[in-house]
């Protein structure tokens, strides 16, 4: 989750009804608010364990045709992503409302604390997976200095396959020719030894370097040339509290307070 952006979308929450962005103070605006209703969904509605449910149901039925279907004999393999596909950081992100926490100052000491549970029907997937002899990989841009640690993590939740050969952190020298937050050089490698059954992610770029281009109508033109992808080798899990997803919204721009995001988001709103 190192590319994490701080999360500035769901813009009515600090909108009192009939005022602009611009009327308000910049004490008001300047806040982590907008984020409050993503994490709360994320934390509170049944609505985000039925789709996890659902994500881990449909992966494990593909995975059952892979296994079927697999008479190359090249082992199975399944490339997950670890943050919010199946750790769950969001007390981390409730800690950037409540307690000030920046990703700068918080995301260190959350991934030290080894504590991140697993999100609905992860585990229960990850050892069906290993039960029908399919390896996990857990292809993360967290960093090797958080590799000990995400390592532990994913041992306290009690996931297979977590260890030194199945962990992919972002540098990870046997994995990859250099420290990119692309994954592609990773999945590639894997694929050398093994057949890719399935990826599962939160973020497009778990997938594939096709999705990397946001600049392209926000990355949805790629994502509707491939659209017969989804739910078969690519499994997609909801996240609302940050991702890729976010840049284009704000024209890629860097360094803007949360006053300006919201105005360029707001102006950019389809209302009819
Ligand atoms: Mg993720």
């Amino acid at each position: 989750m190192k590319c994490i952006l701080i999360p500035f979308i769901l813009l009515t929450a600090v909108l009192a009804k009939g005022q602009t962005a611009q009327s308000l103070p910049e004490t008001q605006s300047n806040t982590n608010d907008k984020f409050l209703m993503a994490v709360a969904w994320y934390q509170y509605s049944a609505e985000m364990e039925a789709l996890y449910y659902q994500a881990f149901n449909i992966a494990t039925l593909r995975l059952d045709e892979a296994l079927a279907a697999d008479t190359a004999g090249k082992p199975l393999a399944i490339i997950v992503d670890i943050d919010e596909t199946m750790l769950n950081n969001s007390p981390f992100e409730a800690a950037i409302l409540n307690n000030g926490e920046t990703f700068q100052s918080g995301w260190s000491s959350w991934v030290a604390g080894s504590n991140a549970k697993a999100l609905p029907g992860a585990l229960e997937f990850a050892k069906y997976a290993q039960s029908r002899k399919a390896d996990i990989f857990y292809i993360t841009n967290r960093t090797d200095l958080e590799r000990a640690a995400t390592l532990k993590n994913l041992q306290n939740v009690g996931y297979p396959f977590a260890d030194d050969n199945h962990l992919v952190t972002r540098g990870d020298q046997s994995f990859s020719n250099g420290n990119t937050s692309s994954k592609e050089g990773r999945r590639i490698k894997v694929a050398e030894k093994y057949e890719i059954a399935l990826l599962i992610g939160d973020n497009l770029n778990d997938f594939s370097v096709i999705f990397e281009d946001r600049e392209t109508n926000n990355g949805k033109d790629a994502v509707g040339q491939n659209r017969l992808l989804f739910g078969k080798k690519f499994i997609v899990l909801p996240n609302p509290m940050y991702g890729a997803w976010e840049k284009p919204l704000v024209n890629f721009r860097e360094g803007l307070s949360e006053a300006e995001k919201t105005n360029i988001i707001k102006a950019k709103l389809v209302v009819n």
